[in-house]
């Protein structure tokens, strides 16, 4: 009996013959659609084996559509971050500022003089769009960009001490997420790790032993700790202390300053981060950093410093590898004019986000409060703490107003404005879905609150109403 109901499928040929389907070839091609189709009457098949009816045309012909929109729909999509953590690796870091997104997409559309040197007519070098500024903006004498800061450490330690010794202290020996971890970097490299000290204390002792009873050592290495703390009984030499001792014994210190700030941070109630012009200062010969953390840039990596460091880092073949594409430089170029300019804090946005005062985010946050009440969302302003992510100022806090939705499943409420076009990305606390405003940039207000509603209206939640309203 399964048997004449499955004879009751159509083929594939009848169905290419539906009208809906020609909508679905001329969307996404005919051998996609066919593969579709297939998949659909195959699925179909295995319903009626197990005892259901045979589904009509037009049921085959949405779950063949379905199928399509599901696999040839991009999966790198924009979301609205209302998380609160400025610098989200897992959210694609720093949101560019506007020059820097029209710099990028005034580069893709045509050619450019990436390699060009327009006053002479000839070769130029990709090397120049982002370095003479780097230099410029950090104090450095040169100055190198590639894919990422990873990239740049590796560089680093191979093109400056391959199958030679690394000094660094135990409480260095950091793993930044992503699978970024300085031991396994350095053997990437072919250098040799030196570890010395403790994992919390550190002495300039521990390093003059080190110098002293290693002939081939070629760095010291200092790595930023990123994203922890060691607190209570901890200590390790300063960064110009490090540079004393090289410059004692003729070896150079690179720092991995990770976040690469080049602002202070402690005007906006945020400890001090270590910026790129202090590590130069200090004497570093090479500092690396992210472009893509507090920098604020598209992503990239920088290796600052000493010419007589830095520039034979810019021939080793390994840079080659990981160099920086055109969209990278036109984005970073565009980002560092900003500092250049003094319009940091209110061209970039992760400066913004960082800058923003709390009563400017209480006001939105009533807003959005007001706008919600209105569509009958009951929601209430919590107090709560933005951070600033990235592996920089672990610990520090900026105190927010959180939008606060007392729905009665969070978990769920959440996955469904995950699910939503533009996706959402909330925080839970204390059972409520919470919003921070500082992350959400103005224009993806009306965005967000309308995905709110529209969340709310079609999973027909439950909102709590006992809370008052
Ligand atoms: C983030 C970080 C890195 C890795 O930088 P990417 O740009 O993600 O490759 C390396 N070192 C430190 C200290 C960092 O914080």
């Amino acid at each position: 009996m399964s048997t004449d109901t499955l004879r009751q499928l159509p083929s594939v040929d009848h169905l290419l013959s539906n009208e809906s389907v020609a909508t679905l070839v001329a969307t996404y091609g005919r051998q996609q659609t066919v593969e579709a189709l297939r998949e659909s009457l195959s699925l179909a098949r295995d319903e009626i084996q197990d005892g259901a009816a045979a589904p009509d045309d037009e049921t085959l012909v949405e779950r063949a559509a379905h199928h399509l929109r599901t696999r040839l729909s991009p999966t790198l999509r924009r979301v609205i971050n209302a998380t609160g953590v400025i610098i989200h690796t897992n959210l694609g870091r720093a949101p560019l500022s506007t020059a820097a997104q029209a710099a990028m997409e005034a580069v893709s559309r045509g050619y450019s003089t990436l390699e060009y040197d327009l006053a002479a007519g000839q070769r130029g070098h990709r090397t120049l769009h982002a370095e003479r500024l780097l230099c410029e903006l950090t104090g450095a004498e040169s100055a190198l960009v590639v894919n990422n800061n990873a990239g740049g450490v590796l560089l680093g330690l191979t093109g400056l001490a391959q199958g030679r010794g690394v000094i660094i202290s135990r409480g260095q020996l950091v793993e930044i997420g992503g699978g970024f971890r300085i031991p396994d970097v350095m053997a990437q490299s072919g250098a040799r790790l030196i570890e010395i000290g403790t994992t919390n204390r550190t002495h300039r002792r521990d390093y003059v032993a080190a110098l002293e009873s290693c002939q081939d050592a070629a760095l010291i290495l200092r790595a930023h700790h990123s994203n922890f703390r060691i607190v209570g009984f901890a200590t390790e030499p300063s960064l110009p202390e490090l540079a004393a001792l090289g410059a004692e014994w003729s070896v150079p210190v690179m720092d991995d300053l990770g976040s690469g700030a080049l602002l202070d941070t402690t005007p906006f109630g945020l400890a001090h981060e270590p910026t790129v012009q202090e590590s130069v200062v200090a004497g570093a010969a090479v500092v690396c950093f992210s472009a893509d953390k507090l920098l604020g840039g598209p992503q990239a990596g920088v290796i600052v410093g000493q010419a007589r460091y830095v520039d034979p880092l810019k021939r080793h073949p390994l840079a080659r590898a990981l160099r920086a594409d055109k969209l990278c430089l036109a984005g970073l170029q565009a980002t560092l004019l900003h500092y250049l300019r003094d319009e940091a804090t209110a061209q970039i946005p992760v400066w913004r986000m960082i800058a923003t005062p709390l009563a400017e985010i209480e006001g939105r946050a009533r807003q959005w409060r007001r706008t919600l009440r209105r569509r009958h969302v009951p929601a209430d302003l919590l107090d709560g703490a933005s951070t600033v992510g990235g592996g920089s100022l672990p610990g520090e806090t900026l105190p927010t107003k959180l939008v606060a939705l007392p729905v009665a499943h969070p978990d769920q409420f959440s996955a469904a404005l995950r699910a939503a076009d533009p996706p959402v990305i909330a925080r839970i606390a204390e059972n409520h879905l919470v919003l921070d405003p500082r992350t959400v940039l103005p224009e993806e207000e009306q965005d967000l609150l309308q995905t709110i509603t529209r969340t709310l209206e079609t999973i027909k939640e439950s909102i709590d109403e006992t809370r008052p309203g």
